[in-house]
């Protein structure tokens, strides 16, 4: 489903030097719609990147780029890799969902959720793991946020199996012969560092490969995987070749 860029006062552009390195996970406590008005109305202070609806509609209302308002205030956090004194919308990604905290999220909203944070993580390289993947509340623990209905082991197991589909990831046909520019690991059916090594090769090698995606895991800026005879990756940018096709 596409995404509807909806925009929002309530943000700073840029990060202060940060990138986001962790995905806040929220409940609205109302609906899509009145998040939409929320968000667009400079009285509230508030915002977030992505808003989430129970039929799997995704709106975005602030650039990953830039700096949303919605986990600035640490209370007691619990959060194993916050960092003190440095404001949590300076390194997080936040999505809201549509509902209230006592209220079961549909599996379309489910589903959403989980394709938007695979799509966050392989862009930002930010590993798909609970440390990674937050409630609001391991940062504010006066809040409730995001309820007690969403189970974020699930979601992120949801991710992991999005991350080891190779349907997920582009595929451009067209044989050729790179040289390893390191040693260099074969990762085994997905273009990303979640899964397996199946072997790793050295430096000054060449290899065989059918094809590439310009789609897998983002390692130092690229995206770039080449795919071996064998339906296994190995990160183009190990090669002499980075940027396949050039
Ligand atoms: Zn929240």
């Amino acid at each position: 489903m596409a995404t509807q860029w909806i925009g929002s006062p309530n943000r700073d552009k840029g990060r202060e030097g940060y990138k986001p390195e962790a995905i806040v996970i929220h409940i609205m406590e109302g609906t899509l719609k009145g998040t939409d008005a929320w968000f667009r109305n400079e009285e509230s202070g508030v915002s977030a990147h992505y808003g989430i609806g129970k039929a799997g509609e995704i709106h975005q209302y602030v650039g990953e780029s830039d700096t949303a308002w919605h986990a600035g205030r640490m209370v007691a956090p619990t959060w194993r890799l916050l960092k003190p004194d440095v404001n949590p919308n300076w390194y997080t990604i936040g999505l809201e969902h549509e509902g209230r905290a006592n209220e079961p999220w549909p599996d379309a909203m489910y589903d959403a959720s989980a394709k938007l944070i695979d799509e966050i993580c392989r862009r930002w390289s930010i590993p798909c793991d609970r440390d990674h993947i937050i409630g609001h509340r391991e940062i504010r623990s006066d809040k409730t946020c995001p309820g007690f209905k969403v189970d974020l082991d699930q979601l992120i197991d949801m991710v992991k199996e999005i991350q080891q589909d190779s349907a997920t990831f582009n595929f451009v046909k067209k044989p050729g012969i790179v040289k390893t520019r390191v040693d260099m690991n074969i990762r085994g059916q997905a273009p990303t560092t979640t899964v397996p090594v199946v072997r790793t090769i050295r430096r000054g090698k060449k290899l065989q490969y059918q094809g590439w995606t310009s789609n897998g895991l983002t390692v130092n800026g690229n995206a770039h995987w080449y795919k071996d005879s064998d339906d296994n990756y190995f990160w183009a940018g190990a090669t002499e070749r980075p940027i396949p096709g050039l």
